[in-house]
């Protein structure tokens, strides 16, 4: 059994094999306006549920996708190259409790 967890709306639902350790609190000019807390896992080991829309930001050759419905953030997953992780935005894990683990500052700013 897995942690589960939702967007605000439930139609987005996802699974993930066991909770973060850490998460990451990035403040790139995406992040930043996002508010994700980033948790990484294998993408084979997290199933997604429900339709995302992906935002495609310049070159960067990542899809950021929210649901479509309640706007909440789900997830990003590469476009073709593989780099053997996704994020998952952990504030929509189930009892998500940052307060309860390590937040790692991701210094991407520019
Ligand atoms: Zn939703």
């Amino acid at each position: 059994m897995g942690v589960q967890g939702s967007c605000h709306c439930g139609k987005v639902r996802i699974e993930v094999p066991e909770r973060p350790e850490w998460v990451a609190d990035c403040n790139c000019s995406l992040c930043r306006l996002l508010a994700w807390r980033v948790a990484y896992y294998p993408p084979d080991e997290v199933r997604i549920s429900g339709e995302t829309t992906a935002y495609v930001w310049g070159d960067r050759m990542i899809g950021i996708h929210h649901c479509p419905t309640c706007g909440c953030g789900t997830h990003w997953q590469t476009l073709g190259q593989d780099f053997g992780k996704m994020g998952i935005n952990a504030r929509l894990l189930d009892d998500f409790d940052e307060s309860a683990i390590e937040v790692r500052k991701f210094d991407n700013a520019d």
